[in-house]
């Protein structure tokens, strides 16, 4: 638990959070600001800063996080029609919260290449 992190602070229940899913690995939510019809970010509750701070041990959790994801995505019924996942990761990305989060993004068209 990193106490300057935001979603750290959220997963602790020091935050009003609009949670979606969690386990005793794995915490979901509502993104305050949606990019599309559904947008959820799905975290581990261990605090990691970024992808590039994953370690060999973490190999299991970003499994749970992926998958944490795709059930979400079957729940909200948007499994068949699709969906898309992004970690962002630093600057070039437009990484905001340094805690890694798996954006679920799904219920309209999605262009590619991204913005
Ligand atoms: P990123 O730019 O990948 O770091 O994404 C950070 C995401 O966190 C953005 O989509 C924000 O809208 C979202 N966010 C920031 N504060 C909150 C909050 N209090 N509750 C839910 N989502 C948040
Ligand atoms: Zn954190």
């Amino acid at each position: 638990m990193a106490h300057d992190c935001l979603f750290c602070r959220m997963i602790n229940g020091e935050i009003a959070t609009d949670v979606v899913f969690e386990d005793d690995d794995v915490f979901a939510f509502n993104d305050i600001n949606p990019q599309a019809p559904h947008h959820v970010l799905i975290v581990p509750k261990k605090h990691i800063s970024t992808l590039n701070d994953l370690s060999e041990n973490d190999h299991t959790l970003v499994g749970k996080v992926t998958f944490a994801a795709a059930k979400i995505a079957a729940d909200l019924g948007i499994a068949e029609p699709g969906y898309r996942t992004v970690f962002n990761c630093n600057a070039d990305a437009g990484q905001a919260v340094f805690h890694i989060h798996l954006h679920l993004l799904g219920g309209r068209r999605m262009t590619w290449p991204p913005g």
